[in-house]
């Protein structure tokens, strides 16, 4: 790839094509008599959380995915919430269950996502899921890392043979991302706040996914020219003097930026677009399509059970491949 200008992986030309391949699911199931069921607990005040529950349940609508927004009061306890989703783990119409995070401090939150029965767990983040995915098993994949890879194959950004190195490891992002580059046959390099020289490992990656949370840590120094890099941080720049340090000139920016007074920036400094060979934007890149991939995982998890539900009506019929990602 050559390097100079970074073409741009568009996050919202992928999005729109798995949706559209989602609707059309959602119109077989629909034909069988299925509409999925999306339930979405929703617990706190967290302003980013009420943006983004927003943002899948209109998704949901365009599709014709049943959604349901459930809110508990500010005190319930994990005893309450847990037998919430127990309820919804039960209830027939509902085919996958999302617990938005971060949680209100007092709720235990790992307690709360393993009691989501795994079958429903569309996040992918029940250890039955994980398990799945490091065995290469079919099943529901975290949806930002699954975006990603749906991303680079659907842009031909070969995975296989090449070195990729992931900055994070966090449950949600980073460890997952990780092995699913690893299930695709890159070699995988983690990284993390104890990683010693960080910039030396990074230069690594022909491919290198960034998930720190840190807004423009990345700059052209950890980047090996001609890379493909993806910017999974969202952080809202509010100071005037860090938004010029970054994107003085940036005429659309500061349009934005006088208006609502922020905005969004990656955890990759946006010079590093004058070294790698493809670059995701942010906002516009993988955002995106971690909605798009829930709506995906969605209708995964009702054709599962759907198929599962048949063959105990029919036990001596074998069972069809069975559908999600590993
Ligand atoms: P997180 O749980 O805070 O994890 C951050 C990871 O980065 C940790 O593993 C941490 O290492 C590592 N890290 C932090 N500072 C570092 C440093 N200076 N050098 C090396 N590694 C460092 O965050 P997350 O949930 O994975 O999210 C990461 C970012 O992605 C956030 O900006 C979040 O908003 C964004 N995000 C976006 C989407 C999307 O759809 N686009 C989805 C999820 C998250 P340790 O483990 O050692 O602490």
């Amino acid at each position: 790839m050559p390097t100079g200008t970074a073409s741009i992986l568009d996050g919202s030309r992928i999005a729109s094509q798995i949706m559209q391949e989602v609707a059309e699911k959602v119109r077989h199931l629909a034909l069988a008599g299925h509409q999925p069921g999306l339930a979405v607990i929703l617990s706190g005040a967290d302003p980013a959380s009420h943006v983004y529950v927003r943002s899948k349940l209109k998704a949901c609508d365009e599709l014709g995915i049943q959604s349901e927004k459930i809110t508990p009061p500010d005190s319930a306890s994990t005893e309450d919430l847990l037998q919430l989703v127990e309820s919804l783990n039960q209830r027939d119409d509902v085919d996958a269950i999302l617990v938005q995070l971060p949680l209100p401090a007092h709720i235990d939150a790992k307690k709360l996502l393993l009691a989501v029965a795994p079958e429903k767990d569309v996040d992918g983040f029940h250890p039955v899921n994980i398990g799945n995915l490091v065995t290469q098993r079919p099943g529901l994949a975290p949806c930002t890392p699954a975006g990603i890879i749906e991303l680079l194959r659907r842009n031909n950004i070969e995975i296989a043979g090449q070195h990729a190195v992931v900055v994070g490891r966090s449950d949600i992002v980073g460890r997952p991302m990780a092995i699913l580059l690893l299930n695709h046959h890159a070699t995988v390099t983690i990284c993390h706040s104890r990683t010693r020289d960080l910039a030396k490992v990074t230069r690594l990656g022909d491919i290198l996914v960034v998930a720190m949370g840190r807004a423009a840590a990345i700059t052209e120094e950890f980047v090996k020219p001609g890379a493909t890099v993806i910017d999974v941080g969202i952080n809202r720049i509010t100071d005037s003097r860090h938004f010029n340090e970054l994107f003085a000139g940036d005429a659309a920016r500061e349009k934005t930026f006088r208006e609502k007074g922020s905005v969004l920036v990656g955890d990759v400094h946006p010079r590093v677009a004058e070294v790698a060979g493809a670059i995701t934007p942010v906002p516009g890149g993988v955002g995106l399509l971690t909605v798009a991939m829930l709506m995906a995982n969605t209708v995964a998890a009702a054709e599962m059970r759907l198929e599962n539900q048949r063959l105990q009506a029919k036990p001596n019929q074998k069972a069809k491949p069975r559908l999600g990602r590993t």
